[in-house]
């Protein structure tokens, strides 16, 4: 087989023949490039998430979605649909709560990386591929969740320069003062002044402004989907409640924050999630927004607490392990702050637990 260009090549011979390239473009063909060849979360991986941490995560977000489908009475069969499913431990665990309750809904994963399909036909073999939401079933309403998926999507950046709004590209430097040769970030030369919303025109100079076109459209396909066939969903990632400005993109190798301009394809790059502007997408797209709260304080709601203490009492010799997973999901100063849970569903359908 014939070994696969490195994607600095590539993205090199790109920039020599017709200059730089956008941000959106690199952190794109990065994280393809980066998911498609390895599973990130394994042991020797990246980096950890909440479904890795404790199979809690799970089943609380699979009683989540039997309990609002209960209140919206029980409307016939459903869809479990996740997107970028990773292990698929998180649809593993919900679903079995989830048919301890009596609900089995048929499932269907978005999942690009086919590394991690192999490894989510091992947790869940019924389910259904599918490489975008494009084929989802439309017959019936979906429960949707999507853990550390949006944050992955490519984001745009505009700058406000001395000469006006320019899209940051990434540029490369054949060598630098250090006579080094690396990416680095630089301002494009169109003009990009009517691409920024007009509240944030006048901002001082040096100001960025990020936006995720991608993580728009799929909050907008879920908000149609919702409105159109029924049914909830809760994103989950990391990110802010109250519009900001500043870059929040990082690359996150072997547990450790690393040059995101560094290696491209060999680190995760990620970007806070802006949970204000996915709520106004979702709005305009017809779906209710249920509310957007801490992960702390969404499981705390739903009974992470008496959960692990269940947990602990039936295996007493794993309790430390089981309330130190608790604490990492929901402290302030671990993941329960800075990670959000966004709650949607259809026009008809009830309020979500969690969310007041
Ligand atoms: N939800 C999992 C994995 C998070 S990592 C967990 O919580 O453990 C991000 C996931 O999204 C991976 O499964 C990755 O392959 C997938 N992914 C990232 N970008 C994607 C894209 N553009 N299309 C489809 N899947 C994508």
């Amino acid at each position: 087989m014939p070994e696969t260009e490195s994607l600095t090549a590539i993205f090199q011979r790109l920039i020599a023949a017709f200059g730089p390239i956008t941000l959106q473009h690199y952190m794109g063909e990065s994280n393809a490039r980066y998911y498609a060849g390895k599973d990130p979360l394994g042991s020797g991986g990246d980096f950890i998430t909440a479904p890795e941490i404790s199979q809690m995560f799970g089943e609380l977000v699979g009683l989540w979605m039997v309990d609002i489908w209960t209140r919206a009475g029980t409307p016939g069969p459903v869809h479990y649909v996740e997107l970028g499913p990773g292990r698929g431990t998180l649809a593993r665990d919900a679903l079995r709560a989830m048919k301890r309750q009596g609900l089995e809904p048929q499932v269907h994963f978005v999942e690009g990386s086919e590394a991690l399909r192999a490894l989510q036909r091992e947790a869940v073999p019924q389910a259904q591929w599918h490489d975008d939401l494009a084929t989802l079933p439309d017959d019936a309403p979906i429960l949707l969740v999507a853990n550390e998926f949006l944050d992955a999507l490519p984001v745009r950046q505009l700058v406000r320069t001395p000469q006006g709004w320019r899209e940051r590209m990434v540029d490369w430097q054949a060598a630098g003062a250090d006579g080094k040769a690396r990416f680095l970030p630089v301002a494009g030369d169109k003009p990009m002044d009517a691409a920024l919303p007009e509240h944030l025109k006048d901002s001082p100079e040096q100001t960025l402004v990020e936006t995720c076109p991608g993580a728009a459209t799929v909050t907008d396909e879920i908000a149609r989907r919702l409105a159109g066939q029924g049914g909830a969903a809760l994103l989950i990632d990391y990110g802010y409640a109250e519009p900001r400005t500043g870059s929040t993109l990082q690359a996150l190798k072997d547990h450790a924050k690393v040059d995101p301009f560094a290696l491209p394809g060999e680190a995760d790059l990620t970007c806070l999630v802006d949970f204000a502007a996915m709520a106004q997408v979702a709005l305009a797209g017809g779906a209710r927004h249920l509310g957007t709260v801490t992960q702390g304080a969404f499981l705390r709601a739903l009974g992470i607490d008496m959960r692990a203490a269940q947990l602990a009492a039936v295996a007493p010799q794993q309790s430390s392990a089981i309330l130190g997973a608790r604490d990492r999901l929901v402290d302030e100063e671990q993941m329960g702050e800075l990670f959000k849970v966004m709650g949607l569903a259809a026009p008809a359908w009830p309020d979500g637990a969690g969310f007041r």
